[in-house]
């Protein structure tokens, strides 16, 4: 990629990752204050729903005793002194009487008030109780009650009671709401339609245009209770919260964008510091051991390529081979470990000429004829054989299949092995399988690691098994770290593994001292290792 380009890509990425935590503190702000402003609703409506309960307990018990007390006689004066006494001792209760149709016979006001019209039953409710909403009495006028009546009594309470609660926001509409009907029946402030008809069996929140508004589901009686808030405490919320919470996201902004840029000029910085680290040789090979299953016995290693910064730290190849890759580096990297092979390996193979040793090729390799002469070379400097030197192709290699596939072809004609790697993980599709044909398919760690996990994945293995021993292709499972692991692919006919549990990737010598001590001047020897 040409420069320009790819400044305007990494500043445009840096944008991107930096607006990310801004823009998240302020939709986090903005649903912090709307959970907090919908609880202080529901808080409220909770409040409406126990007082309410509250003043239809105290009517209950007082119409129960004045039923008890009056069977014969309810407007006696034993029940009048009863009726008087129920008023004053009650705290919701205003008054308290006998009704016969719409008229009060007598009640806690006093006989001089017999006979006063109350007006028509407004709803009666589920449980046989009559209510009247709106009732106004000559001597009050001004004030709405409510006359809740059962059974020929009648309690009348202030209409305001219920919704008596003190609130610290302007403009709070607060109601209670017979259910099912969804019929105001006290309100403070104008009640929507809707925000009645949300009384149901479940308590709720929700937003509306202006409002948040909360609701309390009905409990022992068939009555919710409602609160709405207006829009603007909870925009009052959201100021608040965004004035703590917008610095912070703008700081981990700042922060996110100084990194971001710091790793785009370390990504960028990175090829010229392997190629310097090529010149200096700050790279070196390890060994990892490739076992066969059914015996044991070490085969082959494959060799992975270290680099020990001059600062003493290991850099894994996971992170410099795509880049030395993208930047057109992986060729000289490649050439360094076959060098280094070619340093180290003459006397593996002097003593142990039936040992292989694998070699990891990147596409780039796989397109150039030139890999061929360089294995060649490769083995003549070592006095391998040439089915001792195995290649590894990725299945990424295969983006362009025919250059790969021709390089490999020749390669294994000139007796070369060649194995796919990390099989199963690439993104080219397997035709490529049907036009090149591989010595080896190595089974990826991640499919390895599903086995005996239950996992829907871990079908996937048994799949590739099924694909290599159709084509007739040797399997070499990675990353094996349990002898369960190990136990599974033997039992399935894996011939080889490599993977903790044989042996970590370690340094040539150690890799020569193990296999001495295992078949001691014995080409191809025991299994004990
Ligand atoms: P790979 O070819 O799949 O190599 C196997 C990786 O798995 C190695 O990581 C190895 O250390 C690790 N491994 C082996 N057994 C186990 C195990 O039981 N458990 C776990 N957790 N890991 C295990 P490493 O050495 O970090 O290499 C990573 C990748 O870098 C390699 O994957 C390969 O794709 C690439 N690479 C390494 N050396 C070279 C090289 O010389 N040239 C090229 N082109 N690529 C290389
Ligand atoms: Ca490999
Ligand atoms: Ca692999």
């Amino acid at each position: 990629m040409k420069k320009k380009p790819l400044t305007a890509l990494i500043t445009l990425a840096a944008i991107a990752a930096a607006a990310t935590p801004l823009a998240l503190s302020v939709y986090l702000a903005r649903q912090e204050a709307i959970r907090a402003t919908k609880d202080l609703a529901f808080s409220y409506a909770a409040d409406v729903l126990a007082r309410s309960e509250a003043v239809t307990d105290q009517i209950d018990v007082a119409i129960k005793r004045l039923a008890a007390a009056g069977a014969q006689d309810p407007c006696s004066a034993g029940s009048q002194a009863l009726m008087k006494q129920i008023d004053l001792s009650s705290s919701y209760i205003q008054s308290i009487g006998y009704i016969a149709g719409n008229r009060l016979i007598c009640s806690s006001l006093g006989s001089e008030i017999g006979g006063l019209e109350l007006g028509p039953v407004d709803m009666v409710r589920p449980s046989g109780v009559k209510l009247r909403l709106n009732v106004e009495f000559p001597f009050a006028r001004g004030s709405k009650f409510l006359a809740v009546e059962r059974d020929g009594f009648v309690a009348i309470i202030h209409k305001d009671l219920p919704i008596d609660t003190t609130t610290h926001v302007s403009g709070v509409v607060l109601a209670t709401v017979a259910y099912p009907e969804a019929r105001v029946l006290t309100s403070r402030g104008v009640v929507e339609a809707k925000w009645a008809t949300a009384v149901v069996a479940e308590s709720r929140t929700f937003l509306d245009r202006d409002h948040v508004v909360a609701v309390a589901a009905p409990r022992r009686y068939y009555i919710g209770a409602v609160c709405a808030l207006p829009v603007a405490e909870l925009d009052k919320r959201i100021h608040a919260l965004s004035l703590v919470m917008i610095p912070v996201g703008l700081l981990a902004s700042m922060a996110l964008a100084w990194a971001f840029l710091q790793l785009a000029k370390r990504r960028t910085a990175l090829p010229a510091i392997i190629r310097c680290a090529l010149r200096e040789r700050e790279f070196f090979l390890e060994y990892q051991p490739l076992v066969e299953l059914s015996t044991g016995r070490w085969v082959g290693a494959e060799a992975l390529i270290r680099w020990r910064r001059m600062k003493g730290e290991i850099m894994k190849p996971d992170i410099f081979i795509p880049v030395a890759e993208e930047s057109g580096l992986i060729r000289e990297v490649s050439q360094y470990v076959v060098d280094q092979i070619a340093a180290e390996a003459k006397e593996l193979f002097r003593r142990f000429p039936d040992f292989h040793i694998g070699i990891n090729l990147a596409a780039a390799d796989l397109h150039d004829e030139s890999t061929v002469l360089m294995l060649r070379k490769l083995a003549a400097a070592i006095g391998a054989r040439h089915h001792c030197i195995m290649v590894e192709a990725t299945e990424r290699s295969f983006t362009n299949h025919g250059l790969a596939s021709a390089v490999i072809a020749q390669l294994r004609a000139e007796g070369f092995p060649v194995a796919i790697d990390d099989f199963g993980t690439g993104y080219s599709s397997l035709s490529y399988l049907e036009k090149v044909r591989f010595d080896y398919l190595k089974i990826d760690k991640s499919f390895v690691d599903t086995i005996n996990t239950g996992a829907a994945t871990s079908e996937v293995i048994l799949h590739i098994m099924e694909m290599a021993k159709s084509l007739r292709i040797e399997m070499i499972a990675e990353g094996v770290e349990t002898e369960v692991q190990a136990q599974f692919l033997r039992e399935r006919g894996v011939q080889y593994g490599q993977g903790w549990l044989f042996g970590k990737p370690m340094r040539f010598e150690d890799l020569m001292r193990a296999l001495e001590a295992s078949r001691p001047g014995m080409p191809g020897g025991p299994s004990n290792v």
